[in-house]
């Protein structure tokens, strides 16, 4: 059979070839099921299931770390709700066959979360699953998940669940392609921090050929189904010489003419800074400090935060760090800030809007974060997230200068505050722009909706067209414009946001070698090649291409 190209979104850089196998799919429960034991004999059995799935839960927890650890403890607390058992007795008092009531239970649950949509909608995927492993238990039937066949392959999935995706990282999985999902989806996250090729958004998949193997590349999103031996040839070569490249570069980013493009890190807590601060960056240029926070009741103290800035910044004495003050609301909702129903989440009181609800939680976040400053020897530079306007600016500066803070900037994420850089950069020392909101707000589409995937790639002119405008700002200011959006780590987007002004680009630590190598074979004038060709593209497919054109030629 010849073969045959299909495409979806690269999200993970990387080319892989290798044989590909489905994701174990849940099982299947019905009324019409056998009903087992009486109610009592079977509810103890949900129980014992339960707990079962939520000790496997905390034990891979235990054996993972960063984003992975916190999902999986995450689900291992979903398990253990005691609201899933009342729901399963419910069904099980009314007749229902065992596995079909934990189904009826869970189904429950997730239907509430997803009316809420958002970040609530997202978790329904985790409840979900932890369901299906519950069934799987009951029936004595293989967990549903990732296979285990002793030999490397590309992982094919709908999309993966956040406790599927933590445990990538043990596995035979050299490659990822799902036929839903975004650029932002847990499973681009994840497989970028792993360092995995990953294709999301590929509704093709049932093409694939069973037997056959897939070769995916996660820069352009092409996807090879059964390639040709020529084809795999050239892959093998070009996964060896991009290893080589990737070796070869090392140190303070730069274009080929030495053009300076400084190469940070993203960060979200004290251990991702532990890891982070051997790596061969120029510091963190995001530290989402909501992070830390997002699982707690009451608000940390002054000296509870002092104690953490001051734990993170000193991982990074002599080089920037720039940390993000709490970014809560819509997708990231912190218990001990309460911001009551919003209809429109995402456009209601989020970001910096929180600190004219909760003035004292600005204040005292900004004063920790000057006396963690002064504590260590890290270059702190403090932005505030979710600025729309010239005035919030100069409020926000105003208030973090007063507190101590030296280098005050803000983050990009709204047209409004890209339409007009200029005048907010007039009261600040930098910008950085955050292109998942950025791509989301431009758009008009939800960045958790992995259907709209298309409209959220930040490869899109109109988001481009903002960027260059937020780059002409600073550099007619002679200031710092920054990209932390998860675009800052596509090695083919890289030359085209130097090119459009962008002067650091932050990012996951296993994305840093490729952007690094990207732009040393590159120099400023073609990158300026790059983003015009990229701006005048009609759209995100052509722009692509374009742009690997220009930063292909000899
Ligand atoms: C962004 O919006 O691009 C960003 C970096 O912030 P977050 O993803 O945390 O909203
Ligand atoms: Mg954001």
């Amino acid at each position: 059979m010849p073969e045959q190209v299909i495409r979806g979104l690269g999200v993970s850089p990387g080319v892989v070839c290798a044989p590909w196998l489905r994701f174990g799919s849940q099982l299947e429960t019905s009324a019409q099921d056998p009903v087992g034991g009486p109610p009592d004999e079977e509810l103890a059995r949900v129980k014992a299931a339960l707990a079962g799935v939520a000790d496997e839960m905390a034990a891979r927890a235990s054996r993972v770390d960063g984003v992975a650890a916190e999902i999986l403890s995450m689900s291992a607390t979903m398990a253990r709700d005691p609201g899933i058992v009342a729901a399963a007795e419910k069904e099980l008092k009314a007749g229902m066959p065992t596995a079909h009531a934990v189904h009826l239970a869970f189904e429950g649950f997730c239907a509430k979360l997803e009316a809420l949509g958002g970040y609530m909608a997202e978790r329904a995927t985790d409840l979900r699953d932890i369901g299906g492993r519950t069934i799987a238990v009951l029936l004595g039937e293989p967990m549903p998940g990732i296979p285990e066949p002793g030999f490397p392959f590309v992982l094919v999935a709908r999309d993966l669940a956040p406790a599927d995706t933590a445990m990538l990282g043990g596995s035979d999985v050299v490659g990822l392609l799902t036929s839903e999902g975004g650029p932002t989806s847990h499973t681009a996250i994840l497989a970028k921090s792993l360092g995995l090729p990953a294709v999301v958004n590929c509704p093709q998949t049932d093409k694939l050929v069973d037997g056959a193997p897939v070769l995916l590349d996660g820069s352009t999103g092409e996807v090879v189904i059964d390639p040709s031996p020529e084809r795999q040839q050239a892959a093998a070569e070009q996964a060896a010489a991009d290893k080589a490249r990737l070796a070869a570069a090392s140190g303070p980013g730069r274009t080929a003419d030495g053009t300076p493009v400084h190469l940070l890190v993203n960060i979200g807590t004290v251990d991702d800074a532990v890891k982070a601060a051997p790596v061969d960056s120029e510091g963190v240029g995001l530290f989402r400090t909501e992070f830390m926070y997002l699982g707690k009741a009451s608000e940390p103290s002054l000296d509870e935060q002092t104690a953490s800035y001051t734990a993170v910044l000193e991982q990074f004495a002599g080089r920037r760090v720039v940390v993000r003050t709490l970014d809560a609301g819509s997708d990231k909702p912190l218990p001990f800030l309460d911001l009551g129903t919003e209809e429109n989440p995402a456009l209601g009181v989020r970001g910096l809007r929180i600190g004219s609800v909760f003035p004292e939680t600005l204040a005292t976040q900004l004063t920790a974060l000057a006396r963690a400053g002064e504590a260590t020897g890290a270059d702190l530079w403090v932005m505030a997230p979710m600025v729309a306007t010239a005035d919030e600016a100069a409020g926000f500066a105003a208030l973090a200068r007063e507190s101590g803070v030296r280098k005050v900037g803000a983050m990009i994420e709204i047209p409004a505050a890209a339409l007009r850089a200029a005048d907010l950069l007039a009261h600040l020392d930098f910008v950085s722009i955050g292109t998942n909101d950025l791509s989301q707000y431009t758009c008009a589409a939800d960045r958790m909706a992995g259907s709209l995937a298309q409209l959220l790639d930040p490869w899109q002119p109109a988001v481009l067209d903002l960027i260059a405008m937020v780059g002409a700002a600073g550099t007619a200011s002679g200031k710092s414009v920054g990209v932390c959006g998860e675009a800052a780590s596509d090695p083919l987007l890289a030359p085209v946001l130097v090119g459009l002004g962008v002067t650091s680009l932050s990012m996951s630590v296993p994305a840093l070698p490729a952007v690094r190598a990207a732009l040393a074979g590159i120099d400023i004038q073609r990158c300026q090649e790059a983003a015009d060709a990229a701006c005048a593209a009609r759209g995100p497919q052509t722009a692509r291409e374009v742009v690997a054109a220009i930063v292909g030629r000899a």
